[in-house]
């Protein structure tokens, strides 16, 4: 039980898809205790099934980033329940449509704002609230993509900020390491979630991702969770400032390996289509 003894608080679950569900259950099953959020009332009686199933024991908190009056309010329900937390879970991203399709060009400054705000400063402004209860060897991770680092079609806005949310990560492991506090952040290979679904032409990258990857498949919430609780527990706790990509391996790849079929041409074309 890697987990015995942990506890945290998950933000980012909006169904049993999300990442951030795969990273909560692979922790409770290895012995932590935990408090999950929702955005808003309308989520909040989705979310009443999986607490319990999270064994959250009714610890199911209100916390739309946007609003610092909500993340001061996780505060104190923490502090209640648990005293200090050894572990945050940051799952969350939103970009308005417009920013997830079309010319890069055209972004607004509006749409541009919100993204930086809810995906990246909400790193930030969590931690800097709940800084007073993390412990002496707490563990915050987040959650990033490759279009962060290299140009994915349709991924426009979101790989902008996801890039500043991978340099937040860097500079949040500086300055917190004095005080004993980890940070990391998984760049995860796409999968199927509510968020994914605004961004264009999702089911190609899918495609794409499982036909060109060394693994030659698509990554699991499970995997994902996997990972991520090994970030969260003491077998990484000399581990901090990484982007560590739980990705089937498609960010090595300089180019696509080719497979033949029987025929002997390529299975899958360069653009993606049998
Ligand atoms: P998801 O299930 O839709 O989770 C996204 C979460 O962000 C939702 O719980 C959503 O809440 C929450 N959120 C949005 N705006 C918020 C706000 N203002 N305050 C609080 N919470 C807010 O999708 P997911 O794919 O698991 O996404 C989780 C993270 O993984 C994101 O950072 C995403 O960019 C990253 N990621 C995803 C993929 C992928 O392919 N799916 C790959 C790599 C990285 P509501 O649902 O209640 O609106």
């Amino acid at each position: 039980m890697v987990m015995k003894g942990k506890k945290g608080v998950v933000l980012g679950i909006a169904n049993k898809k999300s990442i951030a569900y795969g990273i909560a259950k692979a922790c409770e099953e290895q012995g932590a205790q935990m408090a999950i959020t929702y955005l808003n009332e309308r989520f909040q009686k989705k979310l009443e099934p999986i607490a319990d199933d999270l064994s959250c024991e009714g610890r199911l908190y209100p916390c739309d980033v946007t609003k610092p009056e909500e993340i001061e309010e996780l505060k104190k329900s923490l502090e209640k329940d648990f005293g200090k937390i050894d572990f945050i879970v940051h799952s969350i991203a939103f970009a308005p449509k417009e920013g997830l399709s079309g010319r890069f060009s055209d972004i607004s400054k509006d749409a541009f704002s919100v993204a930086m705000d809810i995906s990246v400063y909400s790193l930030i402004e969590v931690v800097q609230k709940l800084k007073p209860i993390l412990s002496e060897s707490a563990s915050v991770l987040t959650l990033s993509y490759y279009g962060g680092v290299k140009y994915i079609p349709n991924y426009n806005l979101m790989g902008v900020a996801k890039a500043a949310l991978e340099m937040t990560t860097k500079y949040l492991a500086e300055d917190l390491g004095r005080d004993g506090i980890r940070v990391n952040a998984i760049s995860a290979g796409p999968i199927k979630t509510l968020a994914a679904a605004g961004i264009g032409d999702f089911g190609f990258m899918l495609k794409w991702n499982a036909a060109h990857s060394p693994l030659r498949k698509n990554v699991t919430i499970e995997e994902v969770g996997n990972s991520g609780m090994y970030l969260l527990s003491d077998l990484s706790s000399a581990v901090t400032g990484e982007v560590h990509y739980v990705d089937a391996g498609f960010n090595i790849m300089g180019m696509p390996a080719v497979d033949f079929d029987e025929d002997g041409k390529p299975a899958i074309a360069w653009n993606g289509e049998k």
